[in-house]
């Protein structure tokens, strides 16, 4: 989209617009989720000035400034869709978590900004009347915000969807490692082409489904913690298996990892305790109702410290550690 300028497009853009003697303005924000609040305040922006630039949070500073999980929507996409509002004349890409590099390289005459003054945002607009500029602020209408979006989703996400499928009377929930468990062991996986379910896994699932099992993954992500690789990837990776899951009607509730290194000594890395006892307090499940499949050491020794079950299951042998759970009546 011809809106969207890289900083050396816009340092000429900008030299033309100010040779015209057009007042620009300047508002920047991740505008991960586009809502009525984000466009209200565009549009509102605009009006203030001739011209309304606006810099979207790159990835990488939108998972420092906010949440590693974060964001939603990758940064091509969220400024293609900033780009697509009547409102706004260019979009640049904004690598720092503050706006302060790009207001002193641009000098707009406005800079405009949603909310209230933070701490940095007092220092960008005193840069801003340094350099003879002003600052505007302007609140939103709406009560609305990506965050709340994500709330609510996670609100609907929380109720579980009625599924005549699934019988919920025995309340059992089996925890399931994940690598090398329910697919291949790949060291510091994070390329969703290299899911592989190992055999037997899906037949054991859906046994464990069908008599009224509640699942859950529960793995240890080091690699996290590394760096080797980001929360995204990982999540990509999930996808991946849900999906794949999920069309032989296989549902996993949920997935607890942890995403620590060994050195940093948390509560939640098997064999650490910490995610079995968050999914059994989760799922509303006793000990006795909860049982671990899993392939190492680790995976035993956390079910054990928790006073759960648990059953282990290397490659090929998923399909006989589900056969054991159902006959044994283990959960
Ligand atoms: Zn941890």
């Amino acid at each position: 989209m011809e809106k969207i300028l890289s900083l050396q497009e816009t340092d000429r853009w900008i030299a033309a617009e100010k040779a015209g003697g057009r007042r620009i303005g300047f508002t920047c924000g991740s505008f991960d989720l586009l809502h009525a609040g984000h466009v209200e305040y565009l549009a509102r922006a605009r009006q203030l000035c001739d011209r309304l630039m606006v810099a979207v949070n790159s990835d990488a500073s939108v998972s420092r400034y906010k949440n590693p999980l974060r964001p939603i929507v990758p940064e091509r996409e969220r400024m293609y869709v900033v780009a697509g509002l009547a409102a706004v004349d260019v979009v640049t890409l904004m690598e720092d978590d503050r706006p302060l590099s790009l207001l002193l390289r641009w000098k707009p005459d406005l800079y405009i900004k949603g909310g209230d003054y933070s701490e940095g945002a007092l220092r960008s607009a005193e840069a801003v009347r340094e350099y003879g500029g002003k600052t505007d602020i302007i609140r939103s209408s709406f009560s609305t915000s990506s965050s709340k979006i994500v709330e609510r989703i996670e609100l609907l996400a929380a109720h579980a969807a009625p599924d005549a499928a699934i019988r919920q009377d025995t309340g059992g929930l089996i925890l399931l490692d994940r690598d090398g468990t329910l697919i291949r062991d790949v060291p510091f996986l994070h390329d969703p082409e290299k899911v592989e379910i190992l055999p037997g896994v899906i037949e054991g699932l859906l046994k464990l489904q069908a008599s009224g099992l509640r699942l859950a993954i529960v793995t240890n992500q080091q690699g996290i913690g590394l760096g080797y690789y980001s929360a995204q990837d990982f999540i990509a990776v999930n996808q991946r298996l849900l999906r794949e899951l999920g069309a032989r009607g296989i549902r996993i509730s949920r997935i607890y990892f942890c995403p620590h290194s060994l050195g940093e000594q948390c509560s939640c890395r098997k064999p650490a305790t910490g995610m079995v006892f968050r999914a059994m307090r989760d799922f509303g499940v006793s000990p006795e109702q909860t049982c671990l499949i899993g392939d190492s050491d680790d995976d035993m020794k956390a079910a054990a410290d928790a006073g759960c079950r648990s059953v282990r299951a290397g490659e090929g042998m998923f399909g006989p550690a589900a056969e054991q759970i159902l006959n044994s009546r283990i959960c």
